[in-house]
């Protein structure tokens, strides 16, 4: 009866695999300093952070969209109050959005670091560099890439 249960996100965070992350087999830029255990760490500390942060606004604006739902069949409605429900119903909208696409790259920069994949640009395979990754961890892209797809 007690492993049936699994809720999503519930899960024990297992954290066993930050032990076979080797700082030394991740990229960095011409200049910079190779990476060190510390640094790997701060990195997948901010992911985790990020993860949670993001479950949670997702979770706050799923649950602002349910009010919305909940107290839009009102009839007799005020056509006003009806125009800022649906302005709100899309700000949350595109917040959940936003927020789903962040989830999604930090989840994604975390499987890199344990596979092995990190810190290297997904288009042309150069070092995204560690100064960048230190103040935005789920790059995933060199700056260069990132502004020529900016560009488009
Ligand atoms: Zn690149």
């Amino acid at each position: 009866m007690s492993s049936a249960k699994q809720g999503a996100g519930a899960a024990p965070e297992d954290t066993s695999w930050r032990e076979t992350v080797d700082p030394d087999a991740l990229p960095f830029r011409e200049g910079e300093e190779a990476w060190t255990r510390a640094d790997v760490d701060e990195v997948i500390d901010e992911l985790f952070a990020d993860i949670t942060k993001q479950q949670t606004a997702i979770a706050v604006a799923e649950h602002e969209l349910a009010d919305l739902r909940d107290g839009t069949d009102g009839a007799g409605r005020d056509p006003a109050d009806v125009g800022s429900n649906n302005f709100e119903r899309d700000q949350e909208m595109s917040l959940v959005h936003s927020a789903r696409e962040m989830l999604e790259q930090s989840q994604s920069a975390l499987r890199a670091i344990r596979t092995g994949h990190y810190g290297a640009c997904e288009n042309c395979g150069q070092a995204i560099g560690k100064g960048r990754l230190q103040v935005f961890p789920r790059a995933n892209l060199c700056v260069t890439c990132k502004q020529r797809e900016e560009r488009r």
